[in-house]
C-alpha cells in the first residue's frame, strides 16, 4: 500500500468538529487505497496556554519540564482524532512521540530527530491498521524525557515522517489554501503560489513565514520529499494547493517569489569600541555563548581607531544580550562607550531564486521604500534574498509597497 502523511495544524483540529472534517478526509484517503500516517498538532491557542502556564510558574523554566507541559496538547489531539476514525469505522490507533519512538538528541525546546524507526507502526498497518495517527512536535531523548522541537515542529514532524515511510506526499493541511507571495492576513493583493522552489520556501520560512517551519523545508529537500500546503476547510482536487518542490519543476516564475516578516525584531549598537583584531570575536563570543541568535551585523566606519558595531537580535533576547555585553565589559574582554538598543524593528525581506541573474533587485526595493518615507536601518544580502531592518510601525506598509513594486499580484 503506498503510504501518505497528512498533517493537521492547530486551526484544522481546534474543535471536535473539525477534527471530524479532517478524518472525513483521511478516510477518503484510505479508501483511495492509502496506508495513511496522520500527524496532528495541538488545538489552536493551547500551545500558547501551555507555554503561558510555564512562563507563570517558572520564568527561568527547565527546559525539560517545559516540554513535559508542552508537548500534551498534541496528545489530546491525537487520541481525538484516532477515536473518531474509529467511530466512522476506519481502524486507527495514536502514537506518542516516545511509542514511535521519535529519537531526537537532548536539546529540550529546539531538539533535532536523529532517527524515526519504522517497525511498530508498520507492523500494525501489516495487521490491518489503516491510519497511524502521531502526536506532532515531540519525541524522546537519549535520556528517555520528552523532548519538543521547537514552535511550529509538527511541520518537521510530519516531513520526517514521510521520507522515513518513503511516502508518496507530505500533505500539509492548514487555515490558507496554500503558499502566498507573503501572508495573506497583511494583503489581499497576495497571491497563491501554485508552485515554489524549495531554495526560496527554505528562505521564506527562515525570515518569518510561518506557513511551515523551516526545519521540515530543510527535510522536505534533503530527502526529496513531495510537500504540498493546502486548505483543511476547502475541498481540494489532485492541483489544489502549493507544492513545494526542485527548481527544475517550476517553468516560469517571477523574479521576487515572496516577500516575508518577522515582527519581533531588535537592534543593538555598542557605540565606540576599538576596531582591531579580534573585535568582532571578542563581542560575538559571548553572545554566542549566551545563546543570543545573532543575524543582521554592521560595522560602521573607523575613526580614530574606534568604531560603532550594530547587531539584530530577536527581541526577547535582549536582557541576555545585554548581560553578556556588560559581563563582557567588565571582565575587560571588550570596552564600549554605550549600549544602544532599539527594541522597535521588524526585518523585511524580498525572496527569490530569479535574483541570481537579475541586477537591480535592491535598488528597486530601496526606491520602493524611500517613496514611502520608510527608513531602512540595517541591510543584509544573499544570493536569493535582500533583507532590511526598519521601524515596526511601519512594517504592514512596507510589505505592501514591496508586494506592489515588485507586482506579485500578477503570474510571471
Ligand atoms: P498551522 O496551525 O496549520 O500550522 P500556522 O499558523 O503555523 O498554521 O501557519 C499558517 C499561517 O501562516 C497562515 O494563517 C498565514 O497567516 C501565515 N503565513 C505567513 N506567511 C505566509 C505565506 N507566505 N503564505 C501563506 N501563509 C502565510
Ligand atoms: N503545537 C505546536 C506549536 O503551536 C507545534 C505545531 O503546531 O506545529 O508550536
Ligand atoms: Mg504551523
Amino acid at each position: 500500500m503506498p503510504t501518505l502523511v497528512m498533517k493537521f495544524g492547530g486551526t484544522s483540529v481546534a474543535t471536535l468538529d473539525r477534527i471530524r472534517r479532517a478524518a472525513k478526509r483521511v478516510g477518503r484517503e484510505v479508501a483511495n487505497g492509502h496506508d495513511v500516517i496522520v500527524i496532528v498538532s495541538a488545538m489552536s491557542g493551547k500551545t500558547n496556554e501551555l507555554v503561558g502556564w510555564v512562563e507563570e510558574t517558572s520564568p527561568m523554566f527547565d527546559a525539560r519540564e517545559y516540554d513535559a507541559v508542552v508537548s500534551s496538547g498534541e496528545q489530546v489531539t491525537a487520541g481525538l482524532m484516532a477515536l473518531t476514525l474509529q467511530e466512522m469505522d476506519v481502524p486507527a490507533r495514536s502514537w506518542a512521540g516516545w511509542q514511535v519512538p521519535l529519537k531526537t538528541n537532548s536539546a529540550h525546546a529546539a531538539a533535532r530527530i536523529e532517527e524515526i524507526p519504522t517497525e511498530n507502526i508498520n507492523a500494525k498497518f501489516a495487521e490491518g491498521m489503516k491510519v497511524a495517527v502521531v502526536a506532532g512536535f515531540q519525541g524522546i531523548s537519549p535520556e528517555g524525557r520528552i523532548t519538543t522541537l521547537g514552535r511550529g515542529g509538527s511541520d518537521t514532524t510530519a516531513v520526517a515522517f514521510a521520507a522515513a515511510f518513503d511516502a508518496i506526499r507530505c500533505d500539509i493541511y492548514t487555515d490558507v489554501d496554500g503558499v502566498y507571495t507573503t501572508d495573506p492576513r497583511i494583503t489581499s493583493k497576495a497571491r497563491k503560489l501554485d508552485k515554489i522552489a524549495f531554495e526560496e520556501m527554505l528562505e521564506l520560512a527562515s525570515l518569518g513565514a510561518k506557513v511551515l517551519q523551516t526545519r521540515s523545508v530543510e527535510l522536505a529537500m534533503r530527502f526529496k520529499v513531495r510537500l504540498r500546503v493546502l486548505s483543511s476547510f476547502e475541498d481540494n482536487d489532485d492541483n489544489a494547493g502549493t507544492l513545494v518542490c526542485a527548481e527544475e519543476d517550476i517553468m516560469e516564475s517571477n523574479v521576487v517569489a515572496g516577500v516575508a516578516f518577522s515582527r519581533d525584531e531588535a537592534k543593538m549598537t555598542l557605540l565606540s569600541v576599538a576596531d582591531r583584531p579580534g573585535i568582532a570575536a571578542a563581542i560575538f563570543g559571548p553572545l554566542a555563548d549566551a545563546s543570543v541568535n545573532v543575524d543582521m551585523i554592521v560595522q560602521n566606519i573607523s575613526e580614530d581607531g574606534r568604531t560603532d558595531m550594530t547587531f539584530s537580535l530577536p527581541v526577547n533576547q535582549i536582557a541576555r544580550a545585554e548581560k553578556a555585553m556588560d559581563d563582557a565589559k567588565a571582565s575587560g574582554e571588550i570596552n564600549f562607550s554605550q549600549l544602544v538598543t532599539d527594541a522597535d524593528v521588524a526585518k523585511i525581506s524580498v525572496v527569490g531564486i530569479g535574483m541570481r541573474s537579475h541586477a537591480g533587485v535592491a535598488s528597486q526595493m530601496f526606491k520602493a521604500l524611500r517613496d514611502e518615507g520608510i527608513n531602512i536601518k540595517v541591510i543584509t544580502t544573499s544570493e536569493i534574498k535582500i533583507s532590511v531592518l526598519i521601524d515596526r510601525k511601519y512594517m504592514e506598509l512596507a510589505v505592501q509597497a514591496l508586494h506592489d513594486t515588485f507586482e506579485l499580484h500578477k503570474t510571471a
